[in-house]
C-alpha cells in the first residue's frame, strides 16, 4: 500500500489516465491515487473494476457521457475540477486511454492553472498504441513506419472548414491512427485516398481493444469500410492506416490464445477463485467469476479453534484439507503466538498441491501431499503414517465430507475435526447474472460449487446458461452435478486446477498456443 501522507494531497487535482480497457494497463500510480482519492470523476470508456480500490467512504462520479442525457459541457466540468481543487478534496479525474490524447485534459489541466489550482498528470496507456498492439500490429516498425501521427477521426472529413489537413495527412510518410469516427470510415478513406494515399495501403480496425471482446478486420484503404460495415463494428474502435497493418497475420497473439473469443465461469469463492481465473484469462478466456459461495470463518468455533492452535505441537498429525484452511490455521497458530516451529515435530499432511503451496507461502513444507485433491487420495498416502492411538487433528470446512476422519478414527486414531469455516451462499448480483448467461463454459471445483450456484440460480429466477458446458473437477463434483440435473461435458482427470483447465482446453479441442490458429473469433 502507498504511504497515505504522499499518495494524494489534499486540494490537488489529478488528471489520471486509466489505460484503454484492460485492468492490467492501469498504471500502478493510477491506482495508488484511485485509492487515495476523497472524489474520483470517472467517464464511460474506464476498465471494469478500475473504481473497486477506491475509499468506501469516496464520493465516485460519473461526469461522461450517456445515451440520451445530455452531457456535462466540458467548461463544466472544468469548473468542477476547481471547485474541488478549491474545497481541499484530492480529487482524481479519471479518463480512458491517456488524459492529454483526444481526453481534453489538456483543456482541465489550462482551468486548473489558470485558478491556480495545484494539479498532476498521470499519463495512460493510449488506446491508439494499446488496441493496435493487442491486435498484431506495431505503429512504428524499423521497415515499415518511421513516424506515426495520431488524428482524430471525429470531424467531418467532407466539411470544407476541416481542421485537419488530410492531403498533409495522404503525405505523411508513417503509420496513422485514427481515434473516433468508425461511422465515418467511408468518408476518411475515399478522403485520404482523393488526397493521394494508395487504395491498396493496408488498414486494420480494432474494436474494443485490449478487452475481452477484442475483434480486429483487416482491408485496404479501398474496401475497409465495407468490411468494418459488414462486420458490424462499433466504437470504440480505432483505425490504423499503413503497411504496419499487414503485420497482423504474423503477430496477431490474443486471438490465438487458445480460450479467446470463450466465455468461463468460475464459481469458486472469491478468496480462492484468483488461481483459476488468472489461468483461464491468460489462455485468453473472459471469465465472469459468479461466486455463488463465500468462505465464512467461525466465530462460534473460535474458541476451539484457539485452544487447539495452542497445543497444536501436541499432535501427531495434523490434516489441512484447502488452501483457505490452511490459511484460517495459521493465522489461529499465528494468534495464539505460534509460528511453522510450533510444528517442528508433526506430521502436516495437505490435501493436495493448492494446499501444499497455501501452507509453502507461510514456511511449512508438508509431509504428505497426494497427487490428487481429493479427500480418498489422502487417506491412501497416509498409509504409511503410524496413527494408531495417536492425536489427529482435521482442519477444514464445517460442511466437508467425513470420508478422511472415519477413515483415520477407523486405523485407531484419536481423531479431533476442527471446522475453520463455513462455505454460505452468496446471492448473484444482476450484472453477474447477465454475464453468467452468456457462458460458453461453467467450471465446478467442488460439489458445494454445484449446489451453491444451482440455488443462487433458482433464487434469481434465471435458468443454467443455456449454451454453457460444464466442467467438473472430479468424480464427486459431476455426481452432484447430474443429481443437479445438469449434463456434464468434461470432467478433470487430475483433481486440481490445472486438471481442469487442462480438461476444458480439452474439449475446446486446442492444447497450448497454436501458431496456425485462425485469426477469427470463434
Ligand atoms: N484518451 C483516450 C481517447 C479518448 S477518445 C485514449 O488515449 O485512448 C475515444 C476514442 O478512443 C474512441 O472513439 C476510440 O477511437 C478510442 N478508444 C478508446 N478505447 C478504445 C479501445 N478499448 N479500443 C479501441 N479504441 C478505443
Amino acid at each position: 500500500m502507498p504511504d497515505d501522507d504522499t499518495a494524494a494531497l489534499p486540494g490537488t487535482v489529478y488528471l489520471v489516465g486509466a489505460g484503454p480497457g484492460d485492468p492490467g494497463l492501469m498504471t500502478r500510480r493510477s491506482l495508488e491515487l484511485i485509492a487515495a482519492a476523497d472524489v474520483v470523476l470517472y467517464d464511460r470508456l474506464i476498465p471494469t473494476g478500475a473504481l473497486d480500490g477506491a475509499r468506501p467512504d469516496a464520493e465516485l462520479r460519473y461526469v461522461g457521457k450517456q445515451p440520451g442525457v445530455p452531457s456535462m459541457p466540458q467548461e463544466e466540468i472544468n469548473a468542477l475540477l476547481v471547485e474541488e481543487g478549491r474545497s481541499g478534496r484530492a480529487t482524481v479525474r479519471l479518463k480512458g486511454g491517456d488524459p492529454f490524447v483526444f481526453g481534453r485534459g489538456g483543456e482541465e489541466a489550462q482551468a486548473l492553472a489558470a485558478a491556480g489550482v495545484p494539479f498532476e498528470v498521470v499519463p495512460g496507456i493510449t488506446s491508439g498504441i494499446a488496441a493496435p498492439a493487442y491486435a498484431g500490429v506495431p505503429v512504428t516498425h524499423r521497415d515499415d513506419a518511421s513516424a506515426v501521427a495520431l488524428v482524430t477521426g471525429h470531424e467531418d472529413p467532407l466539411k470544407p472548414e476541416s481542421a485537419l489537413d488530410w492531403s498533409a495527412l495522404a503525405a505523411f510518410p508513417g503509420t496513422l491512427v485514427l481515434y473516433m469516427g468508425v461511422g465515418r470510415l467511408a468518408d476518411i478513406a475515399a478522403r485520404l485516398v482523393e488526397a493521394g494515399h494508395s487504395g491498396d495501403e493496408p488498414v486494420a480496425v480494432v474494436e474494443r481493444g485490449t478487452l475481452p471482446a477484442q475483434r480486429a478486420v483487416s482491408g485496404t484503404l479501398s474496401d475497409i469500410a465495407e468490411r468494418v460495415e459488414e462486420a458490424g463494428v462499433r466504437p470504440p474502435a480505432v483505425t490504423v492506416v499503413g503497411s504496419v497493418a499487414r503485420l497482423r497475420e504474423e503477430i496477431a497473439w490474443i486471438e490465438r490464445r487458445p480460450l479467446f473469443g470463450l466465455t468461463v465461469a468460475v464459481t469458486r469463492a472469491r478468496a480462492q477463485a484468483s488461481g483459476l481465473t488468472t489461468r483461464l484469462r491468460g489462455l485468453g478466456a473472459e471469465v465472469v467469476e459468479a461466486p455463488a459461495i463465500r468462505i465464512a470463518p467461525r466465530p462460534s468455533d473460535r474458541a476451539d479453534i484457539a485452544a487447539a492452535a495452542a497445543r497444536i505441537g501436541e499432535y501427531a498429525l495434523v490434516c489441512v484439507t484447502s488452501p483457505n484452511g490452511a490459511e484460517l490455521l495459521l493465522e489461529a497458530l499465528a494468534a495464539a503466538g505460534h509460528d511453522a516451529r510450533a510444528l517442528a515435530g508433526v506430521t502436516v499432511a495437505a490435501i493436495g498441491p493448492g494446499t501444499a503451496r497455501a501452507l509453502a507461502a507461510r514456511g511449512i513444507d508438508a509431509d504428505v501431499v497426494p497427487g490428487r485433491s481429493i479427500a480418498e487420495a489422502l487417506v491412501e498416502a497416509l498409509g504409511e503414517v503410524e496413527v494408531e492411538g495417536r492425536r489427529v487433528i482435521v482442519a477444514r470446512a464445517a460442511d466437508a465430507r467425513d470420508v478422511l476422519p472415519d477413515a483415520l478414527a477407523e486405523r485407531g486414531a484419536q481423531v479431533e475435526v476442527l471446522p475453520l469455516y463455513d462455505t454460505v451462499p452468496e446471492p448473484l448480483d444482476a450484472e453477474t447474472l447477465t454475464a453468467l448467461a452468456a457462458a460458453d463454459y461453467v467450471t465446478f471445483t467442488a460439489s458445494s460449487t454445484v449446489d451453491h450456484l444451482t440455488r443462487a440460480l433458482a433464487a434469481a429466477g434465471a435458468p443454467f446458461p443455456a449454451e454453457a458446458r460444464v466442467v467438473s473437477i472430479g468424480p464427486v463434483t459431476s455426481t452432484t452435478a447430474r443429481e443437479r440435473g445438469l449434463e456434464v461435458a468434461v470432467e478433470a482427470e487430475r483433481h486440481d486446477i490445472d486438471g481442469v483447465v487442462e480438461a476444458l482446453l480439452a474439449d475446446v479441442g486446442r492444447s497450448e498456443l497454436d501458431p496456425e490458429a485462425p485469426l477469427s473469433p470463434r
